[in-house]
């Protein structure tokens, strides 16, 4: 990852970094520190762009403290930032494919180059970890160079056709896939480098233009990979940042009569109130929805129990359980229930909880008061109908008294009809339940309006059931870095079936770029002499 070391940073590898990735990152965040409360502006057409109205973005680990003021963009804000993007399209997209993918690689490059200090900005804003903050920048990179390698491997996706027989004639056939026109990226606060970059580097390599606005409690990040793709050299207007909320300028992109596609990725009831809003255009335009998560791990009696532990910890609670793959199910075979419940309690349990840019912490505060809020709620309704075993408070001494602290919370004896066995409730809470037999677990499993990601700890030969049988778009087997959460782009391609995702294919894999072109097929007929 760097010049000194080999260490490849990835979700996986985050548990044992190198003694320098630390040193790194509390100098980036020292000098982050030094320029809290700064004003950042929107970037439209290359520019600085302010509006009149701003709002201050705090850190949930401390509300006194302000991280920057952003620009409240208005729908004027947003009909300008299409207006430029669309100006742009001719010429990004005529722009050899080689030379967008290597304008794109650099803007990998630059975010390589300042992965401490996106990464600090990132366990300010979003709360997150600093192992896991620098590893949704290190993300974001991969996904952008996963796009370039992708277009390469495919040689711009120009692929020759069969001739088609006709006497006295030669008739030549190209598949061409080509690009939309200008692309909306609308990301979520949890991952706001990745879930951006991600979607917004495969639409430019592909060679439309975006608009792209991140969720308002995390504008910061996003601001900084845009100055990646201005500093990397990416044309004016080809790439636009706006910020705002999403009711008002989110919505405004939604409805730009000149918008030719979409990437949202967020929760299910804004997901789908787009989708519906966005099919009323003039015909029908691509749209990709990466939505919530209800995500299950199944234990079977032949599990290796601490390593199920270890994985469904990590994953249930990573993050304060606010990643759509993080699990919020678990279904455990009966004889091995007690056991992997005390060592599920035990670990979790173990958590380090505090401020998450310290070296020493794992699990921080969760995005803001309403999710602090909502976690009260759940809490209180989970113990009125279950137990739960640990957890279940929000924790208010001395420093946690300033931000949103919540402890991890397990519950049991949860009866299968109660409502938040099939709600995402986003937060630090998983239920766990005994289960006669793996059948039973797959049927549950199975029962829910979702189908993101989903974790199996048991026998070799019982993988090939579970994979077969879960309706996932991403599984897992036996894996201690996380039972549901964790991919990393070329080597688990991430996405959700049902109402996790609506393209049913994944981003970070061999058949995404693809979403973001339509194909043409050319066919020149010549009559032989
Ligand atoms: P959210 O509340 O749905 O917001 C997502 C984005 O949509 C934000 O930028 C938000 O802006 C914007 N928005 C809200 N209303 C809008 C509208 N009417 N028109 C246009 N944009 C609008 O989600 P979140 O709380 O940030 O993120 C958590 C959710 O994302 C969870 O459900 C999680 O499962 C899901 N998620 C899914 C994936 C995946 O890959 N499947 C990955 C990560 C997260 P404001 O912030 O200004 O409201
Ligand atoms: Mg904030």
């Amino acid at each position: 990852m760097t010049a000194e070391s080999p260490f490849k940073l990835t979700y996986a590898t985050m548990f044992n970094p190198p003694e320098t990735l630390h040193q790194r990152f509390e100098s980036a965040l020292s000098q982050a520190k030094a320029t809290l409360g700064k004003e950042y502006a929107m970037l439209i057409d290359g520019k600085d762009r302010f509006a009149a109205e701003k709002f201050e973005d705090r850190t949930p680990i401390d509300t006194d403290v302000v991280l920057g003021i952003f620009q409240k963009g208005t729908a004027q804000d947003a009909l300008d930032a299409v207006a430029a993007a669309k100006k742009a399209f001719p010429a990004w997209s005529h722009t050899p494919w080689q030379e967008r993918v290597a304008l794109m690689r650099k803007a990998a490059a630059l975010i390589d180059e300042r992965i401490f200090e996106i990464g600090a900005a990132m366990a300010l804003e979003v709360g997150k970890n600093r192992m896991e903050s620098l590893g949704d920048v290190a993300e974001t990179a991969d996904l952008i160079r996963y796009a370039c390698d992708q277009m390469e491997a495919n040689n711009g996706f120009v692929k020759e056709m069969g001739r088609d027989p006709l006497e006295g004639f030669l008739s030549t056939n190209v598949s061409v896939l080509r690009p939309y026109g200008v692309w909306v990226v609308i990301s979520p606060f949890n991952f706001p480098a990745a879930l951006t970059g991600g979607p917004l580097g495969a639409a430019l390599v592909a060679g439309n233009t975006v608009v792209f606005k991140p969720a308002t409690d995390t504008s910061w990040v996003p601001r900084l990979l845009a100055e990646c793709l201005r500093d990397a050299g990416l044309p004016d207007g080809a790439y636009n940042f706006v910020t705002g909320p999403g009711s008002s300028i989110g919505q405004a992109l939604i409805d730009a009569p000149d918008v030719a596609g979409i990437t949202f990725t967020g929760s299910f009831d804004v997901g789908m109130g787009i989708y519906r809003k966005y099919a009323m255009g003039n015909w029908v335009r691509p749209i990709i929805l990466e939505l919530g998560g209800k995500n299950p791990a199944i234990v079977s009696r032949n599990a290796d129990l601490d390593t199920a532990a270890t994985g469904i910890v990590r994953s249930a609670f990573g993050l304060q359980g606010q990643k759509c793959s993080a699990c919020s199910r678990i279904f455990v075979e009966a004889p091995v229930y007690k056991d992997l419940l005390d060592r599920v309690v035990t670990l979790t349990n173990k958590l380090t909880i505090g401020d998450p840019t310290d070296r020493a912490i794992t699990f921080g505060p969760v995005i803001n008061k309403s999710g602090y809020r909502d976690y009260q709620t759940f809490s209180a309704e989970l113990a009125a109908a279950g137990e739960v075993v640990t957890g279940g408070k929000i924790l208010t001494e001395g420093a946690l008294s300033k931000g949103y602290f919540c402890a991890p919370t397990v519950v049991t004896d949860l009866p299968l009809d109660q409502r938040l066995w099939k709600y995402e409730m986003f937060l630090p809470i998983t239920c766990v339940t005994p289960v006669s037999d793996l059948e039973e677990a797959m049927k549950i499993s199975n029962d829910v309006a979702y189908g993101l990601t989903a974790g199996f700890y048991g026998a070799e030969e019982e993988a090939e059931w579970f994979f077969d049988k879960i309706e996932a778009g991403v599984s897992y087997v036996n894996r201690p870095q996380g039972a549901s959460t964790g991919a990393w782009p070329g080597f688990q391609p991430f996405g959700g079936w049902k109402g996790s995702g609506a393209s049913g294919k994944n981003a970070g894999g061999p058949y995404y770029l693809q979403l973001y072109m339509r194909e043409q097929s050319r066919t020149v007929v010549r009559k032989l002499k």
